[in-house]
């Protein structure tokens, strides 16, 4: 009786543990998105920010290969190989071997794979996931990666990589004879249903949140959602709000806000679709910090102890070596509290997923 009671709460716990895989994994990279970044965001939008509806919440570490401060293909590969390599460097390990990331294992896994950014698709954080080049400069070369990388729907920019290159070819052409739909503009993407397409709306990256960009993020990325759900066995999708970052190089606090609100709302369409579906697992992350903004008082008055309101201040135009949030939501949430290493967010999924590499 007392073996039957064991083997019965074991059954239990593997029962527990197998309805906490989820089906779908939606990861959201904020380039750029440092914790100040977030304050600010959730501070501007008064208690409307889709950040405050995340369940759990942990921090990385996100330092590259040689422990020194991380660009966006470091961080990116770090998050789509599950480890840390050189800055520059994407889809490769720090010894410039090309490894295995998550569109590739997903795709192992009868998974349907799917990117949306903001920029142009053969930049550092997009090509982490769909390319193994040593230099993130390496634009044809990625290109070319991309067109075999057999990602489902791919959508962002960056057309002249593929249509304008040095060797002549036109790698549109041939990602039709692999089975792509080519869309170079959203409207005939929103209203297609392709198993398979590239989506690419602008030369190089598409426009600033605060520049005619629209809804693209957000409308997108539900598109995209909509697609890939088709596949019985769930999807893989990294969703980025590219240019977060470029706003903080640029020291531009009403961009910031501006692509942090476009990043929000994207958020909050994501969180509204993995709350209906309840079996999708949606973490939202950085690479690093851009800007090192922070919230300083407006006016100071020791006597008193009186600081007013805030004001948006930076401490350089560069990336920063600040820990990073993570925030996720759905089956698997509770994996992701803690502080780690950015490459540990791989890891993770592998195992929530049961993916042997
Ligand atoms: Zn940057």
């Amino acid at each position: 009786m007392k073996r039957l009671l064991i083997v019965g709460l074991m059954l239990a716990a593997s029962f527990a543990n197998a309805q906490k895989s989820p089906k779908n994994i939606i990861l959201m990279i904020g380039d750029g998105m440092g914790y100040n970044t977030v304050s600010l965001r959730i501070l501007e939008a008064n208690g409307t920010s889709n950040f405050e509806r995340f369940t759990h919440i942990g921090s990385i570490k996100t330092y590259n290969s040689d422990g020194g401060i991380t660009d966006s293909a470091a961080g990116g590969t770090a998050f789509a190989i599950g480890e840390k390599t050189k800055d520059g460097v994407v889809g490769m390990d720090a010894n410039l071997q090309p490894k295995t990331n998550l569109m590739e294992v997903a795709q192992k896994n009868k998974q349907a794979t799917g990117i949306v950014v903001t920029c142009a698709l053969t930049h550092a954080t997009p090509a982490s996931f769909s390319a193994h080049q040593p230099k993130r400069k390496m634009a044809e070369e990625i290109a070319n990666d991309i067109i075999n990388s057999n990602i489902d729907l791919l959508v962002g920019g960056g057309i002249k990589h593929f249509t304008k290159r040095k060797d002549g070819r036109n790698l549109f052409d041939e990602a039709k004879t692999k089975g792509y739909n080519v869309f170079t503009d959203t409207t005939s993407y929103f209203s297609a249903t392709p198993q398979k397409a590239m989506v690419l709306v602008a030369d190089e990256h598409l426009k600033a949140a605060d520049k005619e960009r629209g809804n693209f993020l957000p409308r997108a990325t539900m598109k995209t959602i909509e697609l890939l759900r088709d596949n019985k066995k769930g999807f893989f999708m990294m969703v980025e709000g590219s240019q977060i970052d470029w706003a903080a190089h640029g020291n531009d606090a009403n961009q910031i806000k501006a692509e942090m609100a476009d990043f929000d709302k994207t958020i909050g369409a994501v969180l509204d679709f993995a709350q209906k579906d309840g079996n999708t697992l949606v973490i939202v992350l950085a690479d690093h910090d851009t800007g090192g903004l922070t919230l300083p008082p407006t006016e100071v008055n020791n006597l008193s102890e009186e600081y007013g309101s805030y004001v948006v201040k930076f401490s350089t135009g560069a990336h920063c070596g600040t820990l990073i949030p993570v925030f996720a939501y759905g089956p698997g949430a509770e994996k992701f509290q803690g502080i780690y290493q950015n490459s540990d967010v791989f890891h993770k999924i592998m195992q929530l997923k049961k993916w042997g590499k």
